[in-house]
């Protein structure tokens, strides 16, 4: 199953080039009161709702998926877990080049450890992204994103793979220079989500999927998730050794070699294997 957000904070399934809305089953989710839930409610409810999706599918209106603006699959992750040096070629990439490490110490993620991006900084490929700090070097960075489907704390990797709801693409947009990564990461817009979740049934093993991003139709990045350090099952486990993670709660699991800087007017295209492809507009 594939599951988008669209427009008017609309839901739906995405089936060949369309979008079937099925944004009524929301109604199942009932209403929240202060406080709010530090979890996301549709994530966490997602299982039960498969049934009533589908059946909402077969009723709902289909529009051509180009003429949707596309949201972050996830409306309220209560955090963002990111690994920052997971592919041993980025990690050569970042030593050599001052423009990526400034100066600060760049270790690779089993002496990193991992960073947090504030999660008012996601948006969906259709909203685009608003660079500031356009005097400084912005690069894109293409991930595999993993979204958590329920409660996990003290996980082993070997069970990891049950605690999620969904893949997508994730685009952890950085501006280079000295300070913390969650500042550089964090302004808004900086964390692309999309196209849509794609459940664990359509995506199999998430060890062997092409990640890749083109600029302006150039190539940059384009690699294996077969090279990570630290694979799916292994970061959810170090990730809940730290924190209780809620359904919702989204890891990005690092970039691998090829990042490079974006400017206004520029289009990206990411794309993984048995996830989707998105074209993300630079302002
Ligand atoms: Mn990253």
């Amino acid at each position: 199953m594939k599951i988008c957000r669209y427009d008017d904070q609309r839901v739906g399934l995405v089936q060949d080039s369309a979008v079937l809305d099925v944004t009524p089953v929301l109604e199942e989710l009932g209403r929240f009161g202060y406080p709010l839930p530090k979890y996301d409610p549709f994530i966490a409810n997602l299982q039960s709702l498969k049934p009533k999706l589908e059946a909402a599918a077969r009723r709902g209106k289909a529009i051509p998926l180009d003429q949707v603006k596309l949201l972050a699959p996830v409306a309220n992750p209560g955090k963002i877990i990111a690994a920052p040096v997971n592919y041993a070629k980025h990690l050569q990439e970042a030593l050599a080049d001052k423009g990526i490490h400034h100066g600060n110490l760049v270790n690779e993620i089993h002496k990193a450890g991992m960073f947090l991006k504030a999660t008012s900084a996601v948006v969906g490929p259709g909203e685009g992204v608003k660079l500031v700090h356009t005097d400084r070097r912005n690069d894109h960075e293409v991930e595999l994103a993993l979204v958590i489907g329920r409660t996990a704390k003290n996980v082993n990797a070997a069970a990891a793979l049950d605690y999620i709801a969904g893949y997508c693409i994730g685009l952890d947009m950085t501006i280079r220079g000295p300070e913390e990564r969650s500042l550089r990461k964090s302004p808004d817009s900086y964390c692309v989500l999309g196209p849509w979740l794609a459940t664990p049934d359509e995506v199999g093993d998430p060890g062997s999927l092409q990640v890749s991003i083109t600029v302006n139709g150039e190539p940059r990045q384009d690699a294996s998730t077969s090279d990570l350090i630290l694979g799916v099952g292994e970061l959810i486990a170090w990730g809940s050794s730290f924190y209780t993670l809620h359904p919702g709660d989204v890891i990005l699991t690092g970039t691998p070699q090829g990042v490079g800087p974006v400017k206004p007017g520029d289009t990206m295209r990411a794309r993984i294997d048995r996830i989707g492809a998105m074209q993300v507009r630079v302002s």
